[in-house]
């Protein structure tokens, strides 16, 4: 557990850091880490899919300010970094108002800039392996354009972190601005809501009650998941690498499961009696999907330390926590 007490030596160059879409499962991790850094840390959400709760054991430092606000919306803050990761992440939340995330992705990249610009701020986009859609290469390395539909339900997101990616190069080269991309895939880990949608969250609360794991289509699709601290490692990374590293980086965990398998570890890990049950495969849904990580490995010397054993154990032990909270409270 990071110590977030307000008692943390000072960091050679203490910075006001803006962290959008802070009060997310990500975010909230990232806010902890730069706190624990001796940073200052402005969070701002508005809340859609993020939780108060991520980030109450937060709110007693005072280096911590946070900001409800849509990032569609302008803003003016103080801030030397800015790390944008202001958008619902898991399917079912994109998809339900896809206007809307096309806004949050391109109107909340626009006003981001615009601030980095106005204060000469360094800013980092959460983009996202979406932006290869349904590959054609594997493992997917940066240099690689992907094969998005423009027109399906995932477009919404896809484009839209496709558009974001545009507007970062775009005021690189027009305005001079200091930007950094990280790519980054599947990644899991405690304050996943248990409503989230994503496979990691579904499976482990399925398991954990004993009820089917609903696997989408034969379960034969591949994904690659990192464990949170382990990508919290990889953003600060590339936001404090020096400026002649390429801007694009994937982070991610290489290591490539099935969804079948990666039910089954799971049941194994819960001690769960739970059977697996298919479902219908969503529309557009990635076939395989793995990073090539060489670029993170030979610029940041960064790669994943927690495996999939391991980081299953601790988000299982948080889900099982937050469940007992919830029994004992009703
Ligand atoms: P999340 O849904 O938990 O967090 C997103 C946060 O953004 C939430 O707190 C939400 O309330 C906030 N938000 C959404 N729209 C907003 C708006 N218009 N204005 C202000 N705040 C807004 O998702 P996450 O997994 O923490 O993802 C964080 C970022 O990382 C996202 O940009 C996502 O696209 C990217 N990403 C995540 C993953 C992953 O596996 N977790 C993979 C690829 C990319
Ligand atoms: N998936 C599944 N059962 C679920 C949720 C997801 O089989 O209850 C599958 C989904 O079809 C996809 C993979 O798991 O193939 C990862 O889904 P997730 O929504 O977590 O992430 P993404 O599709 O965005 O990579």
């Amino acid at each position: 557990m990071l110590d977030t007490s307000n008692n943390h030596p000072t960091p050679a160059r203490r910075k006001s850091i803006l962290v959008t879409g802070g009060a997310g499962f990500l975010g909230s991790h990232l806010c902890e880490k730069l706190l624990a850094q001796g940073h200052h840390v402005i969070c701002v959400d508005n809340l859609l899919t993020g939780q108060q709760r991520n980030i109450d054991h937060l709110r007693s430092n005072i280096r911590f300010t946070f900001i409800e606000h849509d990032v569609r919306a302008p803003i003016d803050l103080n801030v030397e970094e800015i790390y944008n990761l202001a958008c619902p992440a898991s399917p079912i939340h994109y998809q339900n108002d896809p206007i809307k995330t096309v806004q949050t992705c391109v109107l909340g990249a626009i006003n981001m800039l615009e601030l980095a610009a106005k204060q000469g701020a360094k800013i980092l986009q959460a983009s996202t392996s979406e932006i290869y859609g349904d590959p054609q290469v594997h493992p997917q390395p940066e240099h690689y354009w992907g094969n998005v539909n423009p027109v399906g339900v995932r477009s919404c997101y896809d484009e839209g972190k496709r558009c974001a990616e545009t507007l970062f190069f775009d005021y690189a080269r027009q305005e001079a601005l200091n930007i950094r991309v990280a790519r980054i895939f599947n990644t899991y880990g405690p304050r996943m809501k248990e409503d989230d949608g994503r496979v990691v969250s579904n499976f482990i609360a399925q398991a954990l009650r004993n009820h089917p794991l609903t696997v989408f289509g034969d379960g034969s699709q591949t994904r690659s998941f990192c464990y949170v601290d382990d990508l919290v490692d990889g953003l600060i990374s590339l936001m404090d690498a020096p400026n002649d590293v390429p801007a694009v980086m994937n982070i991610g965990n290489p290591s490539e499961i099935d969804v079948h398998s990666l039910a089954n570890e799971i049941i194994r890990q819960c001690n769960s009696r739970s059977k697996l049950v298919n479902k219908p495969l969503p529309q557009d849904d990635p076939v395989r999907r793995k990073p090539d990580i060489q670029r993170a490995r030979r610029y940041l010397n960064w790669e994943p330390a927690t495996n999939l054993s391991q980081g299953l154990e601790r988000t299982v032990a948080h889900f099982k926590n937050e469940m007992l909270k919830c029994e004992q409270a009703s």
